[in-house]
């Protein structure tokens, strides 16, 4: 499956170059144009899904195990100390291109600093209510799906 005007389509079936650290059947992993960190990468899955929700788990399920290695090689290669892997679905989450992506980020002694969420502070009433109904909803969701 490929959309005709997906930016990252292109990218990752070689139709557009891009700095290339990895490829395989199902991925090609290409350094981010605006990177975060030096060696900001992105795992880009060469079917074309608009985010996690849509893809194939046969593919998703490989995208953590291959996060894992490029973080990896970022330490050794890089001297990066830590790294962060990071997906966005849907605008408010801060996706740009609606080609699912992960973004492996890595993180260095001397930064950049980068923004993380501020912790909030929740009653456990609260958290409790919460849970609740994202446990049914997840229930639903999960029994769709063996259907
Ligand atoms: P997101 O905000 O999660 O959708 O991430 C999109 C990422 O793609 C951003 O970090 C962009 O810098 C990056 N990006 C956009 N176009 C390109 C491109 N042509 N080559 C490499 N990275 C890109
Ligand atoms: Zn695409």
């Amino acid at each position: 499956m490929r959309d005709e005007n997906c930016i990252f389509c292109k990218i990752a079936n070689g139709e557009i170059p891009s700095s290339t650290v990895y490829e395989d059947d199902d991925f090609r992993v290409i350094l981010d144009l605006g990177p975060a960190s030096k060696g900001h990468a992105l795992i880009l899955p060469k079917q074309h899904y608009k985010d996690i929700c849509e893809a194939d788990m046969a593919v998703t399920g490989k995208i953590l195990p291959l996060a894992a290695k490029i973080g990896s090689a970022m330490k050794k290669g890089l001297g990066a100390s830590g790294f962060n892997v990071v997906q966005n679905n849907g605008t408010s989450a801060g996706q740009t291109v609606f080609h699912l992506h992960v973004h492996v980020i890595p993180r260095y002694e001397n930064g950049p600093v980068m923004v993380a969420w501020n912790p909030g502070k929740a009653e456990s009433r609260e958290l409790e209510e919460t849970a609740g109904i994202l446990k049914n909803a997840l229930a639903e969701e999960l029994f769709t799906e063996e259907k």
